[in-house]
């Protein structure tokens, strides 16, 4: 069950292709794993129709299915021509594991680089878009910690597969979090592993103070 979903004016947003290119496919991967948000963007999308078209049926048959078309636009480095998925897409493979991908990252597959291992026991995979804009996939062992941080920005991570938890809660399969400056956390992992995809648009704060020691984290937001 997913307790944590995007703003009702982040699902406005995605409709509208208003997101950036990082935060429209993080969304849109919520939505792939949410039901709950799929009913919701079918209304904003017929509300919009309503608006733009007053009739529903006017609309194209999902404004969510140009989603490609959107990431393409906005990022400028369009998708190889009449590629097609092909079985190896839909999964990412890793510490001897298989992880499926949701539609909206399995569309993206092309976009995704090599895994790096970071300190301790976690990697990372950026998602390539062509532009200052961070995605990463970040995969945490069983027993990982990142260390405790604040946010200038926003950052935004979503829950592919596993769990990971912090101070405030528990995070599972397709639970969205974003966090700001007034959130401190500390995000570990227990006895599960944990695969997320994770945005920033500004760095880390590191609060022990020990910025110069954990600079290595640094690179696991930033290319
Ligand atoms: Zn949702």
């Amino acid at each position: 069950m997913i307790k944590f979903h995007p703003s009702e004016q982040q699902l406005v947003e995605y409709v509208a292709g208003d997101l950036s290119a990082a935060m429209l496919i993080t969304v849109g991967t919520h939505i792939d794993m949410c039901p709950h948000c799929q009913g919701h963007v079918q209304d904003i999308e017929e509300q919009l129709s309503q608006r733009l078209f007053g009739d529903p049926m006017a609309a194209p048959a999902s404004w969510s299915a140009n989603l490609d078309m959107m990431v393409d636009a906005i990022i400028k480095s369009p998708a190889p021509a009449h590629r097609s998925l092909d079985d190896s897409d839909n999964y990412l493979f890793l510490e001897g594991k298989r992880f499926e991908l949701p539609a909206t990252l399995a569309r993206n597959y092309h976009r995704i680089g090599s895994w790096h291992k970071m300190l301790g026991k976690m990697w990372r995979a950026p998602v390539n878009l062509g532009s200052d804009e961070v995605l990463n996939f970040i995969y945490m062992g069983s027993g990982a910690q990142v260390p405790e941080h604040t946010h200038k920005g926003h950052e935004a991570t979503l829950v592919i597969n596993g769990v990971f938890v912090d101070e405030t809660d528990e995070y599972r399969d397709g639970d969205f979090v974003l966090l700001d400056g007034s959130h401190k956390h500390t995000p570990q992992t227990q006895q599960e592993d944990c695969l997320t995809l994770a945005t920033l648009d500004a760095p880390l704060h590191f609060t022990s103070g020990l910025s110069r020691l954990l600079n290595p984290f640094s690179s696991l937001f930033f290319k």
